[in-house]
């Protein structure tokens, strides 16, 4: 089965026999006027005289698969770590969603912090992977909250159970991310967003500069310590997908 909005639209193109673009142009253009992803894409399969159910996304699917990921290899799920954050503060047009980063830092909470290495990955490894949780994320964020036009609305109706802690809590900071506000990624006191330094309030960034030492390679406290850069106050998160 697909678990990204990417693998589901391909398919999508595929059976109907038109290009990719096509159908990822009109499913950006029906989310823009306020349909959600899933309703998008059963619009285009009805259109095309396509099963729809054949081209259904499953929220818990997509969570184990992000969650086995997280799990494999202790250096490499810090590096993905560190690479999410650094796109979430980006102000390029490769810009990580602000909503699908809340999301991963949800399953990654839950994700247990002992040392387990088991391979040495590659950067190409790493970048394939980036690039997976990238997919990923947004396609779960884009299914388990609701979306309009004017943005993330709230929890989707159709949200499972299981996952609506977890869509609230990204609903709560995506909103809170709008009018200014930022939760700490280490200790979770929420802060205005221009304080913020490397997305931590100024007591951790602190905290943490003054642990390291300029030759220290240990990665001690890395896990904290997400991102680097600063957090631009007018961003504004979007759920599009490309
Ligand atoms: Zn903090």
């Amino acid at each position: 089965m697909s678990l990204t909005a990417r693998d589901v639209l391909q398919k999508l193109a595929d059976d109907a026999g038109v290009s990719y673009r096509d159908v990822a142009k009109r499913i950006n253009q029906a989310m823009a006027t306020g349909n959600g992803l899933k309703q998008a894409i059963e619009n285009i399969a009805k259109e095309s005289a396509l099963d729809s159910s054949k081209y259904s996304l499953d929220s818990q699917a997509i969570v184990r698969a992000i969650d086995k990921i997280l799990r494999e290899d202790y250096t490499q799920t810090l590096m993905i770590s560190a690479v999410l954050a650094q796109m979430v503060e980006s102000t390029e047009k490769d810009r990580f969603p602000v909503p699908a980063f809340f999301a991963f830092l949800e399953i990654l909470a839950d994700v247990p912090d002992t040392r387990h290495d088991i391979k040495s990955e590659t950067s190409h490894e790493i970048e394939d992977l980036t690039t997976r949780m990238i997919e990923l994320t947004t396609t779960l964020v884009s299914i388990v909250c609701e979306w309009s036009a004017g943005g993330m609305r709230g929890v989707a109706a159709d949200c499972p159970v299981e996952l609506r802690g977890m869509a609230r809590s990204v609903f709560r900071k995506t909103r809170m991310f709008q009018s200014g506000l930022w939760t700490c990624i280490s200790c979770g006191k929420i802060v205005e967003v221009r304080e913020t330094h490397a997305l931590l309030c100024p007591e951790c960034d602190k905290d943490i500069s003054s642990e390291r030492t300029p030759n220290s390679t240990a990665p001690s406290r890395e896990r904290d310590r997400l991102g680097y850069g600063r957090t631009e106050k007018d961003d504004s998160p979007d759920g599009s997908i490309q």
